[in-house]
C-alpha cells in the first residue's frame, strides 16, 4: 500500500470536491486537543498494558471461537461480564439463529504418481465425502474461464483443482465460494482450491463456500500453495494424478448472540454511531487477528470513553457480531430486527481487516460525508489516510448497501492474508504497539463522529 499516494488522494479530494463553511471547519478543528488527549491516555503505559492484557487474556483463554460452539457462547458471556466490571451496565445480547458447521475429520492423499499426504482445510459449510471416501483423477485449471472451456465429459467423475493465483482478496475469493457449485454442474465429484493467499509456509486457508439449492453439493477443501504448485507441475508434465479424499463434517442450527453495548449520547441519544467487530472466528489458529483485534478495539471504545467521562452528542453503540464467518449472519439478523430504526444510524465503523499499524479509514458514503470525514482525518497525523473504495463482504457492507455511511479501519494489512483463516492467526502475529495505536485511533475517531454537530447520514 502506497501511503504517500493515499495522502495525495485525501488532499486532492478535499481541494477538488469539498466546500466547507467556516463554522463547520472551525468546529472540526476544535477537536484537535480532545483527540490528542484520548490517544495519549490510551497509549500511556498503564492503559495500553491494561488493554493489551485484556486482549491477550481473552485470546489465550478462548482460542478459536467457531459459530455454534460452546466456546463462542462462553466468550460472549465473558465479554458481557467484562463490560459490567469495566463500569458499563447498558449491555444486552440479541439471539441469532446461526449455522453450526463442525469439522470432524479430514484426510487427503495423492495416490499417483506418488504417495503423498496433502495437507488440507475443508472449506467451511462443505458437505462430507461419502463414508468410503472419494478416489478420483484430478483436473487442474487456473481460472473459471479455463474451466468453462473444458468439455463436461472430461470433468465427469473428476476432482477439480482450482489453482488460481492470488490477485486481490475480493477477486480471488470467488474460487473459494463458487468452485464447488461450478464444478458440480459439470459432474465433478469434489474440488480442491488453492488457498486464498499470496504467501504460504505450507498453511491451508479455510473460509466459507456457497452452495446452490438446485445443484448437487460436493465436498471442497483448500490446499496449500506448495501442494497446488506441485500438482500443477505434475499435471503439466502429463502425469495421471489420483487423489483420495475423506472429509466428515456436521451442520446444524444453533442460537448465538450479538452483543450490544451502549454509551448514551447527551444531546441526540436516539442517534447512533456504531463501532464494531466480530466475536466468532474459524476453528483454526486463535482468531487473534480475525477478528479478535477488531472486536477488542471496538469493545474498548465505550469503555474508555466512559472511564474518561467524556460526553458526546450521539449514542455510541459497540456491536460484537456473532457468526460473521459463515456468511455475515449476525449482521443480517441485526438489520432485520432493527429495520425500523436504521434511519437513526448516523455512521458505522467496523474493524475486520486486521489491527496492524493503523493508517486511517476506508470510507463509503455520499460526497458530503466523505468530505467531512476527510477533513476530520486531517487532525490525526500520521493516521490520516482516507481511501474511497467499494466495501464488500463484511458486516459493514450490509449497512452501506442500505445507504448508511460507514468506514473500515485502514491499516498496514499487507500481510493480513498470510494469516487469514489459518492456524497461524495467533497472538504471535500481532504487535502490541500497533494494536494499542489502533485502539487509540478507534476511540478518538468514534468520539469525534459521535459528537460533531452535523449529522453524517
Ligand atoms: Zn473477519
Amino acid at each position: 500500500m502506497n501511503q504517500q499516494k493515499l495522502d495525495t488522494e485525501r488532499i486532492d479530494f478535499l481541494t477538488k470536491e469539498c466546500k466547507f463553511d467556516q463554522t463547520l471547519e472551525k468546529s472540526i478543528s476544535s477537536y484537535k486537543p480532545i483527540i490528542e488527549y484520548i490517544m495519549a491516555v490510551i497509549t500511556s503505559k498503564p492503559v495500553s498494558e491494561g488493554f493489551y492484557g485484556l486482549y491477550t487474556m481473552f485470546i489465550d483463554k478462548f482460542g478459536p471461537r467457531p459459530a455454534g460452539s460452546k466456546i463462542l457462547e462462553d466468550a460472549i458471556d465473558y465479554m458481557k461480564d467484562l463490560t459490567h466490571t469495566s463500569g458499563i451496565h447498558n449491555v444486552t445480547t440479541e439471539n441469532v439463529l446461526i449455522p453450526h458447521w463442525h469439522r470432524e475429520y479430514e484426510s487427503v492423499k495423492m495416490l499417483h504418481p506418488l504417495m503423498k499426504t496433502i495437507k488440507v482445510l475443508g472449506i467451511g459449510l462443505s458437505v462430507s465425502t461419502p463414508s468410503e471416501g472419494i478416489i478420483a483423477d484430478v483436473i487442474v485449471v487456473n481460472s473459471f474461464d479455463e474451466f468453462d472451456e473444458i468439455d463436461d465429459t472430461k470433468i465427469l467423475g473428476k476432482i477439480v483443482l482450482f489453482n488460481a493465483k492470488f490477485t486481490s482478496y475480493s477477486e480471488t475469493v470467488q474460487y473459494r465460494t463458487d468452485s464447488a457449485v461450478r464444478a458440480a454442474k459439470k459432474g465433478a465429484v469434489a474440488v480442491l482450491i488453492r488457498s486464498i493467499t499470496p504467501f504460504s509456509l505450507y498453511t491451508p486457508h479455510t473460509g466459507a463456500l456457497m452452495y446452490n439449492a438446485y445443484v448437487q453439493k460436493i465436498p471442497a477443501a483448500a490446499v496449500t500453495l506448495e501442494d497446488a504448485d506441485l500438482i500443477q507441475r505434475l499435471y503439466d508434465e502429463g502425469e495421471k494424478i489420483v487423489i483420495e479424499m475423506f472429509m466428515f463434517n456436521t451442520l446444524n442450527s444453533e442460537i448465538s448472540r450479538n452483543t450490544i453495548i451502549d454509551l448514551q449520547g447527551v444531546k441526540q441519544p436516539e442517534k447512533l454511531v456504531i463501532v464494531s467487530g466480530h466475536m466468532d472466528s474459524w476453528d483454526v489458529g486463535q482468531g487473534a487477528i480475525d477478528d479478535g483485534g477488531g472486536m477488542m478495539i471496538s469493545w474498548f471504545v465505550p469503555v474508555i470513553l466512559k472511564y474518561l467521562g467524556l460526553e458526546h452528542r450521539r449514542t455510541i453503540r459497540s456491536i460484537l457480531w456473532t457468526s460473521e464467518e459463515p456468511g455475515l449472519v449476525g449482521g443480517r439478523a441485526y438489520l432485520h430486527k432493527h429495520y425500523d430504526e436504521l434511519h437513526n444510524i448516523d455512521f458505522i465503523l467496523e474493524s475486520d481487516e486486521g489491527t496492524f499499524k493503523p493508517l486511517g479509514l476506508k470510507v463509503a458514503g455520499s460526497n458530503r460525508t466523505k468530505c467531512i470525514i476527510a477533513k476530520i482525518m486531517e487532525l490525526f497525523p500520521p493516521i490520516d489516510k482516507v481511501q474511497f473504495v467499494d466495501i464488500t463482504g463484511s458486516e459493514l457492507s450490509l449497512f452501506i448497501d442500505k445507504g448508511i455511511p460507514g468506514a473500515s479501519l485502514l491499516n498496514k494489512d499487507d500481510q493480513y492474508f498470510w494469516y487469514h483463516h489459518t492456524d497461524a492467526d495467533t497472538l504471535t502475529a500481532q504487535n502490541m504497539d500497533d494494536v494499542v495505536e489502533c485502539a487509540a485511533f478507534w476511540a478518538a475517531i468514534a468520539y469525534v463522529i459521535a459528537d460533531i454537530e452535523v449529522d453524517l447520514s
